[in-house]
């Protein structure tokens, strides 16, 4: 069933779960998260990010090709784009076909980032798209001092108010990409955030972070994990130079690592 993601991450964040946010890359990849889906009877979201795979025609297809096949299962599937920083990607997104955007105005002043989210959330909402944002600003591994910043609680549950958004991605300690040393989250602050915020809260940067960290998470309303660096590497493993045809080791080793995260972590329907 192809859907937004309104219904899927409010029984979440009620029922203390997290539904996947599976980065994908390629029809095949999208292909085989949905069969995952299907075979466990767990919702999912799959995601593309602004940019990648260029150019839009191919992001088009990819679409196509999901809401066909989520149309073949009873399982809530959306398709997310992640990480959108122009109105423009957000409004062609919306065009061919995306059930859900993210705009991400985490590194802009609080005024701008809440006045682009609430446009976004203007034109989403006409057209039955969910809309995700980001306060706070969730960094890259390596990333110069002062560059990742914490979500800061009240100023959360402003901009909710201010924006109408339908969920919320929050920077509370993980990074995206490899963590360098020991991920540490600040769950103090998620609790507050979440005492103060009614919407889902979305984690980004979820691989490595660990299965026991996350279902704390869960507790405090965290109903959205981004996925997708351990979804690569498990992927560049597999495709060993060695192997004459690895796309099917390659989904196959995909399809293990995505089942890691969505077993412990997202409850049958
Ligand atoms: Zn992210």
């Amino acid at each position: 069933m192809y859907v937004n993601t309104k219904e899927m991450l409010e029984k979440a964040r009620r029922e203390h779960y997290m539904v996947i946010g599976a980065g994908c890359w390629s029809l095949n990849s999208a292909a085989t998260f949905i069969d995952v889906a299907a075979a466990l009877n767990r919702p999912l979201i799959l995601m593309l990010w602004e940019g990648a795979p260029e150019p839009l025609a191919e992001q088009e297809r990819i679409c196509e090709y999901v809401r066909h096949a989520a149309g073949k299962t009873p399982v809530p599937i959306a398709m997310h784009l992640d990480h959108a920083h122009d109105l423009d990607t957000i409004y062609s997104a919306i065009h061919a076909g995306f059930s859900s955007v993210m705009f991400d105005g985490s590194e802009l002043p609080f005024a701008e980032n809440a006045e682009i989210t609430r446009e976004v959330v203007k034109v989403a909402r006409a057209c039955g798209v969910t809309v995700e944002a980001e306060l706070g600003h969730v960094g890259q591994p390596g990333d110069e001092p002062g560059q990742s910043a914490l979500t800061v609680p009240e100023e959360a549950a402003d901009f909710v108010r201010q924006t109408g958004v339908d969920s919320l991605a929050v920077s509370i300690g993980t990074v995206h990409g490899v963590y360098q040393g020991e991920p540490h989250l600040d769950l103090d602050r998620l609790k507050r955030i979440y005492e103060l915020v009614e919407i889902p809260l979305v984690l980004h940067g979820g691989s490595g972070t660990g299965l026991d960290l996350l279902k704390e998470t869960m507790q405090y309303g965290i109903s959205k994990l981004n996925v997708m660096t351990d979804l690569v590497l498990a992927a560049m493993k597999a495709a060993s130079p060695d192997n004459f045809l690895p796309e099917l080791e390659i989904c196959e080793a995909i399809a293990k690592s995505l089942e890691g995260y969505m077993l412990p972590l997202t409850r049958v329907l």
